[in-house]
This record gives structure tokens, sequence and C-alpha cells, in this order.
């Protein structure tokens, strides 16, 4: 029951209109080709984020950043996350990117031996919304990944529906016997967090816990959480 990391989202509240959703900006962002200094953007963003929260004196957090398609074959990729571990002063192993299944299946090979350099850098890898995607069980032997993330669907109607319950399961062993770590997102109850625990699952995510803040707030919410460090 600790606090041991958040997830950066991206959220815009325009001036004139109001909030625009996620799901209609990242498009034009992606088809624009603006996700590039954008993605650099919310990556230096985040790891100065951890890194001021650490000056802040709580015990150390991870943060992760989704990436997307355009932003991995960026031949700059590397580069621009290691630039934002400089700039922030923040340790690599802090820092956890989060990749979706369908955008490591596009270009297996070339994005194979861009995983191995961020590795060698010492950031940590998240496959998203794992089970979702087009899923093929040998690259999670040949991906250098450290966790699954469990997708909200399956996490939704558990503990009762025997298909998600029997699908979670799985996926939480399988992890395990791989050595990676799992992470069930979409965690909304008690009752989900408890089957979740008990199946082995290392970490939950949710509104349980909290819907997304901005990082003042979620500070606040933190100092008042049973999640704080104690
Ligand atoms: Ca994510
Ligand atoms: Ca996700």
């Amino acid at each position: 029951k600790r606090m041991t990391g958040v997830e950066a989202l991206l959220r815009w509240n325009h001036a004139d209109h109001g909030f625009i959703s996620p799901s209609e900006f990242i498009p034009v962002a992606e088809d624009s080709g603006l996700i590039i200094p954008l993605g650099t953007w919310v990556l230096r963003t985040a790891c100065m984020q951890a890194a001021k929260w650490d000056l802040q004196q709580h015990d150390p957090i991870d943060i992760s950043v989704n990436i997307s398609a355009m932003q991995l074959k960026d031949p700059k990729f590397v580069d621009i996350v290691a630039g934002a571990l400089a700039a922030s002063g923040l340790a690599a192993n802090r820092l956890e990117l989060e990749l979706t299944e369908s955008l490591l299946m596009e270009d297996v090979e070339s994005n194979l031996g861009v995983l191995k350099r961020l590795r060698a850098i010492g950031v940590n890898l998240t496959i998203d919304d794992f089970g979702t995607g087009y899923s093929s069980m040998s690259y999670l032997k040949r991906f250098p990944i450290n966790t699954l993330k469990i997708d909200q669907s399956f996490v939704a109607h558990l503990p009762a529906d025997k298909e998600d319950l029997a699908i979670t399961t799985a996926i939480i062993a399988l992890a395990r016997a791989l050595k990676l770590k799992t992470v069930a997102e979409g965690v909304e109850t008690s009752a989900q967090a408890q089957f979740l625990a008990d199946a082995g699952c290392d970490y939950l995510q949710g509104f349980l816990f909290s819907p997304a803040l901005p990082s003042l707030q979620l500070w606040t919410w933190w100092e008042k959480s049973q999640f704080a460090p104690v």
C-alpha cells in the first residue's frame, strides 16, 4: 500500500475552447508530426517534475511516459530520452516508457535495436494496454521489457467475470515466470484491487486511488493520502 509511481498524462485546457480531449489533439499531433516536439516536451517536463518532487523530499517515485509510434521511429529518440534525463538529473531507472503492443509490432527489428539502446541507458520499458493488440509470445522473449501493463478492459469486470479473471490470472502468471512486473490499470473498486493483489499483480493504478490530477494537486493528494510513505 505504497505509492511507487505516476503516469504522465497530457491534458489541454485551451483559453478559448476549454478542455480539449487528448483523443482529439493527439491524432492531430501525430498526423502533423507535432507529436515529436510535443512528446519531447512531455518527456522533459515529466523528468523535471519527478526530479522536483525528489527535492521536496518525498520518497522517490517513478514516472511513466507514453510514447507514440512516430517518436520511436525518430532516429534521435534515444538521444532525446537521454537529454531529458540529463537536463533533469533524474536517474534513468526512475523513468518508464510505455509502448503499446501494436507500436512494437510495427517494425520489430528496428524497434528491437531502439529498445536495447534504451535499456542500455537504464530506462525501464513497459508494454501498455497488454492483451488488446496483436500479441505475439515470441516478442515477450525477444524484447528487453520490464513490465506488462494489463489493459483496463480486462480489469473492469473483475472479479465477477470468469473470462477476465482467467485472462488476468494468466497474464500475471506469465509475467512472473518471465520475471516481468505487472501493473493493472483501470482499478476502480476494492474488490478488483483485492483480487489483483491476491493474484500477485505488483502494481495497481486507477480511480480507486485517484483520477488524473495536475502535479500540484497530486502533491496535496499525496500528502493527505493513506498511500503516503511513512
Ligand atoms: Ca499508458
Ligand atoms: Ca494504457
